[in-house]
């Protein structure tokens, strides 16, 4: 079976509404009728309903960068899945390893919000990643295990595919300093064989990114590896040309 390579732009608190609508302006012409990959952007709250509305009826999806788990309640300043849903996005980015480290995202959250996205018909990028130490100290497939067990505990085997895990070592955010193809390989294959281990047939459909430090100039080579099926790009995605030179390098 193939699957449908997948990429991303995470925005993160970057663009104003404006902002936003300028991106979407640039971008339409370039990506916007593709459909041989799945593309996608992760926008900031206060920009979603704008990006939604100009992205209707073109190739781009439009994905928020965080959701609660509970229905609604007493948490201040927490978007629900309902309220995500009623905006029309394709689905939401959790677990980031920059809401982990300081936001305090948990493990045990996340194994709560999979299911909940799931449940309404959304689709989650769930990332997983180990930091240097832990990759020095040889860690990185007892982390990802971790990480992976427990975000998916409570996922129902037959739904493992529709999550999208994002590998993203979290030395290689935003610095520059990309996984060399053998690590980004090793550590998406190791990924597919959790979640195989689960379920055969979902191992193979589920769609694993490798994210940290994708451009234009590495992004063929690290799209063209067997276990990885596309990407989640951080800085290299705020530009609508890049963006897309890192789409088309996914077709
Ligand atoms: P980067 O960010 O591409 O700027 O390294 C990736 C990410 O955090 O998703």
């Amino acid at each position: 079976m193939t699957r449908t390579p997948f990429v991303a732009g995470n925005w993160k608190m970057h663009k104003t509404i404006a902002e936003a609508e300028a991106f979407v302006s640039g971008a339409l012409p370039l990506v916007g009728a593709i459909d041989d990959v799945q593309i996608g952007v992760c926008v900031p709250f206060p920009s979603i309903q704008a990006v939604v509305d100009s992205t209707r009826g073109s190739s781009l999806q439009v994905y928020a960068q965080n959701v609660h788990w509970a229905e609604q309640g007493a948490y201040t300043g927490e978007v629900s899945v309902a309220m995500l849903d009623e905006l029309e996005v394709a689905g939401v980015v959790v677990g980031h390893s920059e809401r982990r480290q300081f936001f305090g995202e948990t493990d045990a959250d996340l194994r709560k919000k999979l299911p909940v996205i799931l449940a309404a018909g959304l689709e989650p990028i769930f990332c997983v990643g180990e930091t240097e130490e832990q990759r020095e100290a040889g860690e990185t497939e007892r982390v990802l295990r971790h990480q992976v067990q427990e975000g998916l505990h409570d996922v129902a085997d037959g739904d493992l595919a529709k999550v999208t895990i994002a590998y993203e070592p979290i030395w290689a955010i935003g610095t520059g300093k990309v996984a060399t193809p053998e690590q980004a390989q090793e550590a998406c294959a190791f990924v597919r064989a959790l979640v195989a281990a689960r379920d055969a047939e979902q191992g193979e459909q589920v769609r694993i990114q490798y994210g940290g430090s994708v451009k234009p100039e590495n992004a063929a080579e690290l799209l063209a590896l067997p276990d990885v099926d596309g990407a989640l790009v951080g800085g290299a995605a705020l530009d609508p040309a890049s963006f897309a030179a890192i789409v088309e390098a996914a077709r």
